[in-house]
């Protein structure tokens, strides 16, 4: 049996014409499926008995089991989820003024070792299908009764290191009959994949493209994210440029502010310099300390002169207030715990 979530329309349109259907079929089964949420083919009044059957034959409607749910301070929540082989996801949901968002999981675990997140030190398990990732999205709206507005693909994993699946959740969410999530609220965060950023370049959605860069220079950022040996910042910044020219969408530089590491003027100047020709937009993001390792966040007043300092040179910033980190919600903490 097929999980259904884990088609987009085109592989509804290859299932139906290759059982002698019409593929106008594909877009009342996302309809029923997405909109109206209806999990029984016997249900979906305009589908004929014989193709109910068919279809009630070859799908099946998977579910996440809620494993806990914790719900910090400032309304974030976040969600252990288990899965069918009972591998351990985390999805967070954050109210923001303009909507709900959520940070959704790609991978169980993650290869790109960075140094200061909690997820990189379990290695990948494996990629998550795009069920599984359209699963936390259903599942988190069906609990809470939110609508949610915005997703970013910033929880546990390397999008880019799942790539096919990621691009297909992206299209299943923003399904006009369906979930209907615009493009531009869609967010695809990464380390530094560059092949992979080449062919984002053209992906037919207007989605956002972030990057975890968090080092101005290659001596720091080689210390602290190992793929940067791999694709180095001048190679990383010609991708960039590339993506910019070809889809004119405004990139997001995501930068942690790590107490005395990363935060120190010289890395400001540098960062400065580095993004003076690329239309960015900078998120400095005060760090949030993990029990597995020894940095710390930078004090409300270096990140302050951090987020001045670069202000000052023309460069597009903002210092984000931090969610949910009296639960554990930043980046694999909860699961880390868990597997404890
Ligand atoms: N692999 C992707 C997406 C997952 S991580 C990426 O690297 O972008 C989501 C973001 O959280 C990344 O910017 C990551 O660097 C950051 N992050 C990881 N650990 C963190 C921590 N302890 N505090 C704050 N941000 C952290």
């Amino acid at each position: 049996m097929e999980n259904i979530y884990n088609f987009s329309e085109n592989e509804f349109n290859d299932y139906f014409t290759s059982n002698g259907e019409k593929s106008f079929r594909s877009k009342q089964i996302i309809s029923w499926i997405y909109r109206k949420k209806v999990k029984d083919f016997f249900m979906m009044s305009d589908i004929k008995k014989e193709l109910q059957q068919k279809l009630h034959d070859f799908f099946y409607f998977p579910t996440l089991t809620l494993v806990t749910k914790s719900i910090s301070n400032d309304g974030t929540i976040k969600f252990l989820f288990k899965l069918e082989d009972d591998n351990l996801i985390e999805t967070v949901l954050m109210h923001q003024e303009y909507g709900y968002s959520l940070c959704v999981t790609s991978q169980i675990g993650c290869n790109m070792g960075c140094m200061f997140c909690a997820s990189g030190l379990k290695k990948k398990v494996r990629n998550l299908e795009t069920g599984e990732m359209v699963l936390q999205v259903l599942m988190v709206e069906e609990l809470t009764k939110v609508k949610i507005t915005h997703i970013v693909v910033m929880g546990i994993g390397e999008p880019f290191d799942n790539y096919d699946n990621l691009l297909k959740f992206l299209r299943i969410v923003n399904h006009p009959l369906g979930l209907e999530i615009g493009q531009r609220h869609l967010t695809v965060s990464t380390c530094g994949l560059v092949p992979k950023i080449y062919e984002f370049a053209d992906f037919e959605l207007q989605v956002n493209l972030a990057i975890s860069l968090h080092a101005p220079n290659d001596k720091l950022r080689n210390q602290i994210m190992p793929i940067n040996r791999k694709y180095n910042l001048e190679e990383l910044f010609k991708a960039l440029n590339y993506y910019y020219a070809k889809t004119n969408r405004r990139i997001t530089i995501e930068y942690i502010l790590i107490n005395k590491l990363n935060d120190n003027d010289k890395e400001a100047l540098e960062l400065a310099d580095l993004l003076i020709n690329l239309n960015a937009y900078v998120n400095l993001i005060p760090y949030n300390e993990v029990m597995e390792n020894s940095y710390t966040r930078s004090s409300l007043t270096r990140q302050r002169h951090f987020y001045d300092m670069l202000k000052k040179r023309g460069i597009n910033v903002t210092l984000r207030k931090e969610q949910g980190s009296d639960i554990a919600a930043a980046c694999g903490q909860l699961r880390s715990k868990y597997l404890e």
